[in-house]
């Protein structure tokens, strides 16, 4: 398996979510062994993708360096992530990436338009090799040992639209775009005066967000899947995930895990390397769905 970047330049325009400002985002290839890196063009700053860069967690996963900051990349990162794109240089004009329709879908697409391209170099991935697991009261992120990728996550709200709901995940790009990259970010309404005193869910809107009220959902098209609230939560969580750098070999894990936790569990897994090993991909196919095996992928 080899690593990737995408065929051309590709570009798009639209607002952020929290900021509600337009914003221009432009994804460039990159060459092999460079990873994702963000640019401020209003700023002439890159901030790398690592999570010592991550200086925010609180309604979106936030990067910053100095006083450059990029918003609300975790949609974006769940769809490069899931196309096996390693080298990427993403573009901002401003500091929120661009939401579209609060799934992934949009991205998907654009990804798709700029082709996906197999470059000299060895893909490489982490390889859990024993569990690390992050908690808050009720609420945990975990991964352990696995020969494949999956994301299975539970959630529980005092809401009769949502109630508890559970799904696992096993990754593939094709089983990515049918069953996560749909669905949309959701919100409560009574949440909303408040995020807005506090500066955030400005560009926020039934366009871009399922939005719940005491009756039910207030998006006239109702669900894009009648589980659709843990779907976008397995979303967020491949993207803040895609913050350790390469595709992850293992089992996440989730109750009622959030931005924070998907963070701190990244860190916790880099800091303690028990935890894990970096494989080599080289000698592995293409193919879509395949099932890494630990034991036989040569270590570096
Ligand atoms: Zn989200």
């Amino acid at each position: 398996m080899k690593q990737k970047t995408i065929g051309k330049k590709v570009e798009l325009v639209g607002i952020g979510l929290h900021k509600g400002v337009p914003v221009k985002m432009t994804l460039e290839p990159l060459a092999e062994n460079s990873g994702i890196i963000f640019y401020r063009s209003d700023l002439g700053a890159s901030i790398e993708l690592k999570p010592q860069n991550v200086v925010d967690t609180t309604m979106a996963t936030v990067l910053g360096v100095g006083e450059a900051r990029v918003s609300t990349i975790e949609h974006l990162l769940s769809a490069i992530h899931a196309h096996g794109i390693d080298n990427l240089k993403i573009i901002l004009d401003n500091e929120e990436v661009p939401i579209m329709d609060g799934s992934a879908i949009g991205y998907c697409m654009l990804l798709e338009e700029a082709g996906i391209i197999k470059q000299n170099a060895s893909k490489r991935a982490i390889g859990i090799k024993k569990p690390i697991e992050v908690k808050e009261n009720d609420k945990f992120v975990r991964v352990e040992p696995s020969d494949k990728t999956i994301f299975d996550f539970a959630i529980k709200f005092p809401h009769q639209a949502i109630k508890e709901q559970a799904y696992k995940f096993t990754f593939s790009t094709s089983a990515y775009i049918q069953e996560i990259a749909r669905a949309r970010t959701f919100g409560f309404l009574s949440e909303v005066n408040y995020l807005r005193s506090q500066g955030l869910a400005k560009g926020g809107d039934l366009s871009n967000c399922i939005v719940l009220d005491e009756n039910g959902i207030m998006n006239k098209e109702g669900l894009r899947y009648k589980d659709e609230f843990v779907r976008h939560k397995i979303l967020d969580a491949i993207g803040d995930m895609a913050l350790i750098g390469m595709p992850l070999i293992g089992t996440y894990i989730a109750f009622a895990g959030s931005h924070k936790l998907n963070h701190l569990l990244t860190e916790k897994i880099l800091s303690d390397d028990k935890a894990y090993e970096i494989l080599n991909l080289e000698d592995y196919a293409e193919e879509e769905g395949i099932e890494y095996s630990v034991a036989t992928i040569p270590t570096i």
